[in-house]
C-alpha cells in the first residue's frame, strides 16, 4: 500500500472526531482537515474572561444511552447543567418545556387534572388526527394557546419558513409533560463537560495528525490522493458539485456581547417567541457552568437565509429537500471508498449524542466489512 493514511477525515466535528479517534486507536492513520481554524466544528468553545463561550450557539449534552454518556465521559467529567429555558412572549416569561408550571402560567390551572381539560379541549377543536406539517402537530400535541403564544412565531423566524411548511418532527423534540418539571430533556443523562466542550475534542484527536484551515474543496485532487478512504462530513450536495440541485439549509449569525455585570438574565437560555425580536434566544454562556465571574457573556442567535457564503447549521428536511437529498444519497451508497456522515452529509436534525452514536456505529460497519474481505 502506498498512500500515506488510511483515512483522510474532512471535517474535524464530532462525527469525524470520534470516527479519527476510533480509527487511530486501532492502529489506522488517520488525517484530520477542516476549512476554520481550529478543530471541534460547531461544538467549539471559545474562553473570554474565564468563560467558555459556545461560539456556534449552545450545547447541552443529553442522551439516554448509558454506552453514549460513558463513551463522552472518558474524556470529560460532566456537572449537573440541567436546561430549563424560559420564554418571552408578548411581555410575560413562561416555562419551558410544556409543562404544570407553563399551563399555570398561561391558564392558572393548579392540577393535571384541569390543565389536562383545558389542553384536551383545545386539541379536539384544531388538532389533527394525522398531522401533515408543523403547525397541524403542534396543534394536535398541545393546542391552540400554546401554539400561538410559544411556537408559531419562534419557529417562523428560525426556519424561515411557514409553520404549515415545515415538517411535523421538528416540535416532537419538545417534551409535554403534566408534573413541575422545567427539564428540557427527556433524557436520563445530561450536563456540560467541565473545561467546556474543546477538553472533548482534544480527548478524541489526542495522537491523530490534524490540520486546521484546509479547505477540502480548494485542494481536492491532491488531498484525495493522500489517503485509501474518505471520510466526509461537508454538505452532501456540495460534495456532488450539487448535480442534483441545491439542499437548502438555515443559517444562524451569532453576536457576541461582554456586559460588566456578573448576571444578565439570570438563566443560561432565555427564548424570544416573538416575531419582533430578529433573535431567537439569548445565551449566557456562564450559567452553562454555574460561573462566579464579575463579567458576564450574552449571545444573541439571529437566524439567516443560508447561502453559499454562510454557515449551514440546520437542514431543512420538507418533501422538497428530502426528495433531493434521496438522490444525493443514492449516489452516496455506490461509493466504495467515502463515508458519509454528520448533520451536513447525513441531511439530518442530528443531536450531539446521536452524532456519536452513528460515527461509533459507522466504525463499526467499516470494521465488520474490512474482516470479511
Ligand atoms: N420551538 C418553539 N418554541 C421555543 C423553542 C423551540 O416553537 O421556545 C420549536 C421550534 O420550531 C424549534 C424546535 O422547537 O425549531 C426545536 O427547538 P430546539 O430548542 O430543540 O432546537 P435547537 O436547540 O436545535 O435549535
Amino acid at each position: 500500500k502506498e498512500k500515506k493514511y488510511d483515512y483522510l477525515i474532512v471535517g474535524a466535528g464530532l462525527f469525524g472526531s470520534v470516527f479519527a479517534h476510533e480509527m487511530t486507536k486501532r492502529n489506522k492513520k488517520c488525517l484530520v482537515i477542516d476549512k476554520r481554524d481550529h478543530l471541534g466544528g460547531n461544538v467549539y468553545c471559545e474562553e473570554k474572561e474565564g468563560i467558555n463561550v459556545h461560539k456556534y450557539g449552545a450545547h447541552i449534552f443529553h442522551t439516554n444511552d448509558k454506552r453514549i454518556w460513558d463513551y463522552v465521559n472518558q474524556f470529560a467529567t460532566f456537572n449537573n447543567y440541567v436546561n430549563s429555558p424560559v420564554s418571552l412572549s408578548k411581555g410575560k416569561l413562561y416555562n419551558l418545556p410544556f409543562n404544570m408550571n407553563t399551563f399555570y402560567q398561561l391558564w392558572g390551572t393548579k392540577t393535571p387534572e384541569e390543565a389536562k381539560a383545558v389542553i384536551d379541549k383545545q386539541i379536539e377543536e384544531y388538532g389533527s388526527k394525522s398531522p401533515k406539517n408543523l403547525e397541524e402537530q403542534a396543534l394536535s400535541l398541545v393546542g391552540k394557546d400554546i401554539y400561538e403564544t410559544l411556537i408559531k412565531e419562534y419557529t417562523e423566524k428560525q426556519w424561515g419558513k411557514k409553520a404549515t411548511e415545515l415538517p411535523a418532527f421538528i416540535i416532537k423534540r419538545l417534551p409535554v409533560r403534566y408534573t413541575y418539571n422545567n427539564n428540557y430533556f427527556n433524557d436520563k443523562y445530561q450536563g456540560i463537560p467541565e473545561g467546556g466542550y474543546n477538553t472533548i475534542i482534544e480527548g478524541l484527536l489526542e495522537g491523530v495528525e490534524t490540520k486546521t484551515g484546509v479547505d477540502f474543496f480548494q485542494d481536492k485532487e491532491h488531498l484525495l490522493s493522500l489517503a485509501d478512504n474518505i471520510v466526509y462530513t461537508g454538505k452532501i450536495d456540495e460534495f456532488y458539485e450539487y448535480k442534483y440541485g441545491q439542499l437548502e439549509y438555515r443559517s444562524l449569525r451569532f453576536e457576541h456581547e461582554l456586559h460588566d455585570m456578573p448576571n444578565y438574565q439570570g438563566n443560561a437560555v432565555v427564548n424570544y417567541n416573538d416575531s419582533e425580536y430578529a433573535f431567537t434566544r439569548i445565551i449566557e454562556h456562564k450559567h452553562f457552568e454555574f460561573g462566579n465571574q464579575e463579567k458576564t457573556i450574552v449571545t444573541k442567535e439571529y437566524p439567516e437565509q443560508w447561502d453559499r457564503s454562510k454557515e449551514a447549521y440546520y437542514p431543512i428536511n420538507n418533501d422538497q429537500n428530502q426528495e433531493i437529498f434521496r438522490q444525493y444519497k443514492k449516489e452516496a451508497e455506490k461509493e466504495d471508498s467515502v463515508i458519509f456522515g454528520g448533520r451536513l452529509a447525513e441531511y439530518r436534525y442530528y443531536d450531539m449524542h446521536q452524532i456519536i452514536a452513528s460515527s461509533l456505529n459507522k466504525v463499526q460497519e467499516v470494521l465488520k466489512l474490512e474482516a470479511n474481505t
